[in-house]
């Protein structure tokens, strides 16, 4: 099997995939190695954990042609590990269009024994016109099944070929373009160029792209085309990206830019190196500004290097914790865009699938935002469909003692009101009949409650419409809503047309008092 996932968290997915040359774990970064030119050293990589590599076939074709296909590729560059090959794809959006045909390359990355292939693609950039867009897609499929076709017949050692998602903004397109390499056999899918995008920080229309590719493809492994941004990675992984790929290491060292956990700053504009990687601790900002150009260009890729493992790292980590959306939401403070992208989320009802029914810890919830996390809508379906016989009904605060069936409140609640349902609730999650109240996450979440004032019942949309469901799906004779704070807030800006409706004020000996 190509590609194995063992843990996963929103659509993230700690994984293997299998190539000719070995496997190597998901989600990787991919550094893009220069044929030709290469600045850092391939030990280094491997020794910093990256696995695998890519690099262009085309620049290769051109500059070493017979050889590449004697050495192979992994003579060329000299690395053993698996090798990804960029078809040209990226010349074509820098020079318009280049020489060879599309079975051509093909060919030759198949000639040269490359792990994972890419066919020539046209890549669509960003801010083109829907019909330009539109005939650089059907130029792609196109040259994808012409590549198929003739892979097909003589790939003996089961590289693997990735089809190569077009569209950009056009979002129909990218489904389209996704759904159609899916179809005709690509094992594998790349998402394409999103480098502009991302120079400008378009992370909303990136997030978009992403989750229109998954609404046509959810198994297969992703590839994303171009993002080493140390803020782009969490965000990829998230929404379903497997591995990424970006020279951003040396590019951004020859353009003095150093990387850091939340983006990157001019090295030269820094007051202090906060990095602890083996060459930040060793050197104070002037030292690293004063060094010669070369082998300062060389300890500052490396720096970027160990950013880009550590971001990967915290990552997998948050994966493996069940922390993905809260890792998620930290980055998005670090930029108002990427904040931008994580509200998308709650319109990607997909991340549901990824992520696991039950995690070992509690979940949080501190914003708004984070009633539309998968695990809260989850179970809010689960409470909606929940049917009592009972004709009584009493909402209580969720008192935060989990399950709530074991708190004292309930305790009292249940002796004195014998013939009600019981629901304690929950900002976040909605109404929570007593009798499930042990379901995940219902007794396992932390709320920050103090001051959780409502300034507008729009706020928690979810909240009102779990209510209202759960009040309507029976006749009740009699509704008591306990009303801390928070449901004052809502009661007082919801037209509530419930009969016997009572609304209580919360204080601590409330219960007494009915
Ligand atoms: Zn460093």
């Amino acid at each position: 099997m190509l590609f194995e996932v063992r843990y996963s968290d929103l659509a993230g997915r700690i994984g293997k995939i299998k190539t000719p040359s070995g496997t190597f774990e998901t989600p990787a970064f991919i550094p893009v190695i220069h044929p030709v030119s290469q600045s850092v050293d391939m030990d280094f990589l491997k020794k910093l954990g990256f696995e695998a590599v890519i690099t262009n076939a085309y620049i290769t074709l051109m500059k070493y042609g017979d050889l590449a296909r004697e050495k192979g590729i992994h003579g060329i560059i000299n690395f053993d590990g698996p090798i990804m090959t960029d078809s040209g794809g990226y010349q074509v959006l820098e020079y318009g269009s280049i020489e060879p045909e599309p079975s051509y390359i093909a060919q030759f990355e198949n000639d040269i024994k490359s792990d994972i292939c890419v066919p020539l693609d046209k890549p669509t950039g960003y801010g083109l016109r829907y019909d330009v867009a539109e005939r650089y897609v059907n130029e792609t499929i196109k040259n994808s099944q012409e590549t198929l076709n003739l892979i097909k017949s003589n790939n003996e050692r089961n590289s693997v070929w990735v089809g190569p998602v077009q569209g950009a903004e056009h979002l129909d397109l990218v489904k389209r373009s996704a759904g159609q390499l899916d179809e005709m056999g690509y094992e594998m899918l790349a998402l394409g160029s999103p480098v502009q995008l991302l120079e400008s920080y378009e992370f909303a229309i990136l997030a978009d792209m992403i989750a229109a590719l998954k609404s046509k493809v959810m198994s297969k492994p992703i590839h994303l085309f171009g993002a080493g941004h140390p803020l782009t990675i969490p965000l990829a992984v998230a929404l379903g990206c497997d591995t990424f790929d970006s020279a951003s290491y040396i590019l951004y060292a020859r353009d003095n830019r150093y990387m850091h956990a939340n983006g990157t700053s001019r090295l030269d504009k820094l007051s202090y190196l906060s990095c602890q990687c083996p060459i930040c601790i060793n050197m104070t900002v002037k030292e690293f500004v004063e060094l010669e150009y070369e082998e300062r260009i060389d300890k500052l890729a490396k720096h970027n290097l160990y950013v880009l493992r550590g971001e990967v790292l915290s990552v997998k980590q948050a994966i493996m914790e069940g922390r993905l959306w809260e890792y998620v939401g930290q980055k998005a403070r670090a930029h108002p865009k990427l904040m931008e992208a994580f509200k998308l989320f709650l319109n990607y009802k997909y991340l549901e699938d990824g992520t696991p029914v039950f995690k070992k810890k509690a979940i949080f919830f501190m914003e708004t935002i984070d009633q539309y996390r998968p695990e809260a809508s989850r179970i809010r379906k689960v409470f909606d469909s929940f049917r009592t016989n009972k004709k009584k009904i009493i909402l209580f605060p969720d008192t935060q003692v989990s399950p709530f069936y074991t708190s004292h409140e309930y305790h009292k609640l249940s002796s004195k009101f014998s013939d009600y349902q019981i629901c304690a609730y929950n900002p976040f999650i909605g109404i929570i009949p007593a009798e499930i109240s042990d379901i995940y996450p219902a007794a396992h979440n932390l709320i920050s409650k103090k001051k959780l004032n409502v300034n507008s019942v729009k706020d928690y949309p979810t909240f009102v419409s779990s209510f209202e469901n759960f009040l309507s799906h029976s006749y009740f004779d009699d509704v008591i809503v306990i009303a801390d704070e928070f449901m004052q807030g809502i009661v007082h800006q919801t037209n509530l047309e419930f009969k016997n409706l009572r609304i209580i004020e919360y204080n601590d000996d409330v219960i007494e008092q009915i």
